[in-house]
Parts: structure tokens; sequence; C-alpha cells
């Protein structure tokens, strides 16, 4: 595996790859890697001839007050558990390299920015602008054939979809299944915030998931209704959810009932963490 960290040397050596036809695979990340990041890279190994990951904590997505500095990195053990997925090159670019001096264009997707995670009330429309306009650069940097995302961050999923089909963007896109500890704790970097004890408490989050399938699975098709089983779970954990909706899975568009592909969407606060998961509910009638 070769570590790069400035574009000249991330896509010179993928020139005569791409010329020969060889399929190109890239997972975006922040690092700080964990197992939902290393099954993206898992099914990119096995569906591509040369695999990049990027590893940049993206300081355009996140808003003043968040915890861009905080945010955990460990670039060497990152470097050590790719190599051992077989990844051929890791970018890892400073800051300048992506954002140098007059850096001034952003790309922005429309409404499906402005609600959940998009909410002023919660990160803002901002913190899409961030993800797209940086991984319209990865895109523009690596060529890649495929590239993949969690369904972790599923809202950030059906954003990507967007920008890549209005800007005809030639890459296709695969969304890889959310990885949760055995207890249903969704993996996630920042959950390296979490005290033993909110460890415990974040439990709520996949349990209220749970809850709210389970009351499809019973017959229960009501939003409102679907919703409030899921909020009992929070409630008992003393969890106040900065959101908690059901939306379609396709448009975010807000649902009445559940009825085929529906996405409940959870955030919370605990402790340092701010917390996302999410579950897709079928419920066909
Ligand atoms: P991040 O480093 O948090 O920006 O995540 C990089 C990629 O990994 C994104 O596409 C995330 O959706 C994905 N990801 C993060 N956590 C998980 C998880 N628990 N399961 C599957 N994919 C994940």
């Amino acid at each position: 595996m070769r570590t790069v960290r400035t574009v000249a040397e991330l896509r010179e050596p993928l020139a005569p790859d791409r010329r020969a036809g060889r399929r190109i695979g890239l997972v975006p990340t922040m690092g700080f890697f964990h197992e939902g990041h290393l099954s993206l890279m898992r099914r990119a190994r096995a569906e591509n001839d040369l695999l990049v990951v990027s590893l940049f904590v993206n300081p355009a997505q996140f808003a003043p007050g968040e915890d861009f500095s905080a945010y955990p990195r460990d670039e060497q053990r990152d470097a050590e558990l790719a190599e051992a997925e077989g990844v051929d090159v890791l970018f890892s670019p400073p800051a300048e390299e992506i954002y140098p001096d007059g850096f001034d264009t952003t790309v922005t997707v429309g409404r499906l920015t402005e609600t959940l995670e998009g909410d002023e009330a919660q990160r803002g429309a901002e913190h899409f602008q961030g993800v797209t306009t940086v991984v319209t650069k990865l895109f523009n940097m690596v060529g890649p054939d495929v590239a993949y995302f969690g369904q972790k961050d599923a809202q950030q999923a059906l954003v990507i979809r967007k920008l890549v089909r209005d800007l005809d963007i030639p890459v296709r896109i695969e969304v890889c299944p959310t990885i949760r500890d055995e207890d249903g704790l969704a993996l996630s970097s920042r959950n390296a915030y979490l005290t033993p004890d909110e460890r415990q408490r974040a439990l709520a989050l996949s349990r209220a998931l749970r809850t709210a399938e389970s009351a499809v699975e019973s017959g229960t098709r009501e939003a409102a209704a679907v919703v409030a089983a899921a909020r009992k779970e929070l409630e008992r954990a003393g969890i106040e959810p900065d959101y908690l909706q059901l939306r379609s899975a396709t448009d975010l568009s807000p649902v009445e009932r559940v009825n085929g592909s529906t996405l409940l969407a959870v955030a919370a606060r605990v402790g340092r963490a701010r917390l996302i998961d999410n579950a897709i509910l079928g419920g066909e009638e």
C-alpha cells in the first residue's frame, strides 16, 4: 500500500491503470477506522482491481463549535488496518492540498440537504455542502468507477446519489449496510467520545429502531404510532432526540404511514457525542 498526500501523487500512478481498463474503487472516509469502514473496504476490494481509500477530516463539513479539532485521529493505525484489507492507495492529504489559498467554489445539492441533518437547528445545509464539495473533488481526483458509502449515514448516501445524478458524474454509488456492535450500537468514530455509562445509554438508539421495526412487523402502519413506540425507548434511557422522524427512504419527504420503503432516522446527543442511526422499515401493504 502506498500512502500519498498530494493530488499529483495520487493521479499520476492511477492513469495507466485507468487506460488499461482496470476498475478503480474509492472509499471516502474521515479515518479512525472501525468495522464499518473496513466493511466498505472489503466490499470495494472484492469488486475492483484497484482500491483507493481517502482519509481526510474535512473541515468544511464541521460547523463552528462542532468537534473538528477533537475528532479522533490515528493515521498510523488506520494505515495498518487499510493495508491489511488490501488497500492499494491511501490518500491522506493535508487540508491545504484540498483547500489551497484562494479556494472559492462549493457544490450544493438542494432540498435533500435542507432537512434532518441539514435542518438549521441540526448541522445545517452547510454540512452537506462541505460533504458534496469534498466528495466532488475526490471523484475528480481519483476518477473511480465505483464509490462506496455507508447506510449509517442514510441522508448522506441519498445526497451523494443525487449529486452524481444531477451533475452526471460518471461513478457508480454503492451503499453498504450499517455495521453494529454485538449489542446493537452502530459503529461510529464518534463512539470514542462515550464513557462506559454513556455507551450503555446510547444503546437506546438502536433499541428504539428495533422497537419501531417490531411495531411495523406486528401491523402498525401509522407514522405517529411507530414514532411514539420508538420515542418511548429513548425516554426510558433519558434521551431527548434531536430528531426522530419517519421519511420516505427515497426523497426524505414526510410520511403519514409506513408503506414500502420508509426511513426512520434518529439523532441524539449522548454525553459529548452526537450520534445518528436509522433503519429502513418495510411494511409492504
Ligand atoms: P466517516 O469516516 O464517518 O465519514 O465514514 C466513512 C464512510 O463509512 C461513510 O460512507 C459512512 O457512511 C461509512 N460508515 C460509517 N460508519 C459505518 C457503519 N457503522 N457501518 C457502515 N458504514 C459506515
